[in-house]
C-alpha cells in the first residue's frame, strides 16, 4: 500500500491528498466545499466531466469511502450551521456538515444527548447518516437512520426532500448507509433524546474467557442501555476471548454526587493529548498490544457497579488523544468490524482463534450485540453479534487471515461494516449485502449517469453497471 508521504511528490497541482482514518490508501482529487444546496448542484453538473464525485464529511471512515482518486471530494465543512431547534420535541435541523462534537456542545447543556454516537464525536451528521453508525445502544435503540425525521439530498437530478415516512422510502433508504452514493445530504432533521444528567452509571465486570462474555452479555441485554466488552484478542487457549464487560445507563440526578449536582449538564471535553508525529515504525505491534491488554484485563475490576464517568470518559475516551492513529506508524492500521446473525455466533470463537493463531495483534478489540435492522438495503448492522478491531498493516498473513475470516462471515449470513473497510474482495459484496442490487437501481434513479463515486466503490464494484 502507498503511503501518503510516498505519494506527496506525485500529487497533481490542484489536488489534495486525502486518506481515511486508518491511513492506508490515501489518493488525490480536487476538493471543493460548497455553502448551500445550489452551490452543490453546481458543482454535480460539472463533475461527470471532472471523474466523478463523492462527498466528505470529516473524514472518519477508516478506509477509501470518501475519497475519489482523479475526481472531485465534496466538503460538507460548510454546511455547519444549526438551522432550527424545537425544544417540544427535541428535533434539532442542522447543515450535515454539523459535528456531533459541536451539536454535543451546543445541546448536553440543555438537556438534549444524540440518539446514536459512536466511539467518537468527530463524525459529521452527513457521514453518520451515509453509514447509518451504530453505538454501544444498537441491541435495543438501533441506529442512527431511524432517528432521522427528514433530510435534504442533492442528487445529480436535483434537490429531494426524503423522509423514512415518505409513500416511497426508497430513496430515504438507499441514503440511509448508501456511503454517499446517492447523492450529498445537505441538512439533516434529528430527533434527539432528554438526558437528566451529562453523566453515565456505569457497571463494570471482568469475564475469564468468551463464553462467559457472551453469555453474560446475553442475559443482560434487557439491563442496560449502552453494552459493550473489551476483548483480549491475544489470549489464548481457555482464556481465549476474556474480556472486561461494561454496561451503562445515563446517570439521573439522583445518581451524581454532590459535588457535580449544582452542574449536572456540565459539558465541555477537552483534549487531553496530541500525537505530534508518525511514530516511524508504529508503536503498537505485538509485544506492546500484548503488554497493553495484560494490563488493561488486570487493571479493570473483577465487578463494579454504579461508577459515574462524564459522557466523553464513557463515549468517546479515544477523543482525549489528538491524531491517536499516527501511533500506528507510516503503514497505517486497519479496522475490521463484522456483524454475523445470532445463528452464526461462533464465527466470533473462529475469527478469534484464527487472528491469534497467526499472532495478529490487535490493540482495540470490541464486542457487542445488534438489535433489529433498519430497511436500509446497505446498512450495515444486522440482529447478531458484531466485533471491531483495530490491527497494525504489516502483520504476517494478515491480508489471508482476513480472506479466511471474510469467508466465514459470509458463509454464515453475516458481513463487514464498509466505513471502516479497506480491503474486501468484490466478489464477497453481493453475498454480504443481498439487497445490492435493490439499492444499484435506486442509485440509478437517483445518479442515473453515475457521477457518485468514491475509491471505495471503485474497489469493490459496486455501480459497475452504471453507464458513466
Ligand atoms: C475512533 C472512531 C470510532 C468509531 N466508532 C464507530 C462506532 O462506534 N460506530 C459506527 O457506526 N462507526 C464508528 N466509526 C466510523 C464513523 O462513525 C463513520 O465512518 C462515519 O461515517 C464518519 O463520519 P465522517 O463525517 O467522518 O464521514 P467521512 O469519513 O468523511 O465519510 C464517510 C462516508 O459518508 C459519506 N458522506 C459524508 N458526508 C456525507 C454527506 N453530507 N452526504 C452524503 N454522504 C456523505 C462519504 O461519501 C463516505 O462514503 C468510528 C470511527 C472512528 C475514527
Amino acid at each position: 500500500m502507498s503511503t501518503a508521504a510516498d505519494l506527496d511528490m506525485r500529487v497533481p497541482s490542484g489536488t489534495t491528498l486525502l486518506n481515511g482514518w486508518g491511513r492506508t490508501a490515501p489518493s488525490a482529487a480536487h476538493v471543493v466545499a460548497p455553502a448551500s444546496a445550489g452551490e452543490v448542484a453546481a458543482v454535480l453538473s460539472g463533475a461527470g466531466k471532472a471523474g466523478g464525485a463523492v462527498p466528505r464529511g470529516l473524514g472518519r471512515s477508516y478506509g477509501d469511502a470518501a475519497q475519489c482518486a482523479g475526481g472531485v471530494v465534496i466538503s460538507s465543512g460548510r454546511l455547519d450551521r444549526v438551522l432550527g431547534w424545537d425544544p417540544d420535541s427535541g428535533t434539532l435541523r442542522a447543515g450535515a456538515g454539523a459535528s456531533l462534537d459541536a451539536l454535543m456542545r451546543q445541546f448536553v447543556p440543555r438537556g438534549w444527548f444524540v440518539p446514536v454516537t459512536p466511539g467518537t464525536r468527530h463524525v459529521s451528521l452527513g457521514g453518520a447518516v451515509a453509514a447509518d453508525i451504530h453505538g454501544k445502544n444498537h441491541h435495543g435503540d438501533g441506529s442512527f437512520g431511524r432517528y432521522v425525521q427528514s433530510l435534504t439530498l442533492v442528487s445529480p437530478t436535483g434537490a429531494h426532500r426524503l423522509s423514512p415516512g415518505d409513500d416511497d422510502a426508497g430513496s430515504y433508504w438507499a441514503t440511509v448507509g448508501g456511503m454517499g452514493m446517492t447523492g450529498l445530504v445537505t441538512d439533516v432533521s434529528l430527533r434527539l433524546i432528554a438526558i437528566e444528567t451529562a453523566y453515565m452509571r456505569v457497571d463494570t465486570e471482568r469475564a475469564d474467557n468468551l463464553d462467559e462474555v457472551m453469555s453474560r452479555m446475553t442475559d443482560s441485554d434487557a439491563d442496560f442501555r449502552y453494552s459493550v466488552a473489551w476483548i483480549d484478542c491475544l489470549a489464548k487457549g481457555a482464556r481465549l476471548g476474556r474480556g472486561v464487560l461494561t454496561g451503562a445507563e445515563h446517570a439521573q440526578l439522583a445518581d451524581l454526587p454532590a459535588r457535580l449536582r449544582g452542574q449536572p449538564h456540565a459539558f465541555a471535553p477537552r483534549q487531553r493529548l496530541d500525537v505530534p508525529f508518525t511514530a516511524p515504525g508504529g508503536l503498537l505491534n505485538p509485544l506492546t498490544v500484548a503488554a497493553f491488554n495484560e494490563l488493561w484485563f488486570r487493571k479493570a475490576p473483577r465487578r463494579r457497579q454504579g461508577e459515574i464517568l462524564s459522557l466523553a470518559a464513557f463515549f468517546h475516551p479515544l477523543d482525549g488523544v489528538g491524531s491517536w492513529n499516527r501511533l500506528y506508524g507510516r503503514r497505517g492500521f486497519l479496522q475490521y468490524q463484522f456483524v454475523v446473525p445470532h445463528a452464526g455466533s461462533e464465527v466470533v470463537r473462529r475469527a478469534l482463534e484464527a487472528l491469534g493463531a497467526a499472532g495478529v495483534p490487535s490493540f482495540l478489540a470490541v464486542l457487542k450485540r445488534f438489535g433489529p435492522r433498519d430497511p436500509a438495503p446497505l446498512s450495515f448492522p444486522i440482529e447478531g453479534w458484531t466485533l471491531a478491531l483495530d490491527i497494525p498493516v504489516g502483520a504476517r498473513r494478515l491480508g489471508a487471515v482476513l480472506d479466511d475470516v471474510d469467508e466465514m462471515v459470509a458463509a454464515a449470513g453475516g458481513r463487514v461494516y464498509l466505513a471502516k473497510d479497506a480491503r474486501l474482495r468484490p466478489e464477497l459484496l453481493p453475498v454480504m449485502y443481498p439487497e445490492l442490487d435493490h439499492w444499484r437501481a435506486r442509485c440509478r434513479v437517483l445518479d442515473p449517469e453515475g457521477i457518485m463515486t468514491s475509491d471505495l466503490g471503485r474497489r469493490l464494484g459496486w455501480l459497475e453497471a452504471n453507464p458513466a
